[in-house]
């Protein structure tokens, strides 16, 4: 059916703010059912290119298709029913609702006539191992269970692909490995196509199937976590700073 035909493709990207390259030129696609890494050193261009996918800084050269369609001429608002969801680099969620009532709100937006959002919310907490702390208020969670509440959030939605920006940013060690194996359960689950932005680049390493490297603004690798490893240009991208 038309659910296994989703796809999200960059072409050619570029994004200028007055006189800077933010992002130039960039192409490649998130495969369904995969996790993809974007990485790169700071101000490489990595959260600009994830607000050009959904929609929220316009490319100015180049596009992004989502099932075939431009996100630039999706309002803002729509992206996430077209399939595309995102959890955001700062914490986001309804601090005063429960862990529950945070993953309803979104299950809601998308529950059809009487289908049970409440039972849909608790599924998706499931995915991410919190079905236990489902009464707790959000904002009673350790860090780590808070960035998991908002995948679950981000889940309710029924994303085919999510965009993660910095997922692991201020977790402990324990709280990384749990967010890898949420994120190998959601690629192996839900056939959704992750975009992972990580400076982690050990968690990137064993998490992602395939790997973007953004270097001011440009696209200076791409293929597998073993090939990156070993790429000349990375490393000196990473290490002649
Ligand atoms: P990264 O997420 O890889 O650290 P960013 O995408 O945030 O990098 O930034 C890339 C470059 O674009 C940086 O030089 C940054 O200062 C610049 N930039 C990002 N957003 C804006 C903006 N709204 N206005 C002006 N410059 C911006
Ligand atoms: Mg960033």
């Amino acid at each position: 059916g038309a659910t296994d035909q989703v796809s999200l493709t960059v072409e050619g990207v570029g994004r200028r703010f007055s006189g800077l390259v933010a992002l130039e030129d960039v192409s490649f696609s998130v495969r369904p059912g995969l996790v993809t890494g974007l990485i790169g050193p700071n101000g490489a261009g990595k959260s600009t290119l994830i607000n050009a996918i959904c929609g929220i800084v316009p490319p100015s050269s180049g596009r992004v298709l989502l099932n075939g369609t431009d996100t630039a001429l999706v309002p803002v608002h729509e992206i996430p029913s077209r399939g595309l969801g995102r959890t955001f680099q700062n914490i986001r969620l309804f601090r005063n609702l429960s862990v529950l009532e945070n993953v309803t709100v979104a299950a809601d937006a998308v529950a059809g006539p009487g289908e049970d959002s409440r039972a849909a919310a608790m599924a998706a907490l499931a995915v991410v191992g919190m079905q236990g702390l489902a009464a707790r208020p959000a904002s009673s969670l350790p860090y780590g269970a808070q960035r998991r509440l908002e995948i679950a959030r981000a889940l309710a939605l029924r994303p085919s692909f999510l965009l993660l920006d910095e997922p692991a940013a201020g977790m402990n060690p324990a709280e990384t490995d749990a967010l890898i194996a949420v994120l190998r359960q959601i690629r192996a689950d839900h056939r959704i196509g992750l975009l992972v932005v990580e400076h982690d680049l050990k968690l990137i390493m064993r998490l992602c199937d395939h790997i973007v490297v953004l270097n001011k603004g440009q696209m200076i690798a791409e293929g597998p976590p073993e090939h990156i490893r070993a790429d000349p240009a990375v490393i000196e991208a990473y290490i002649g700073k």
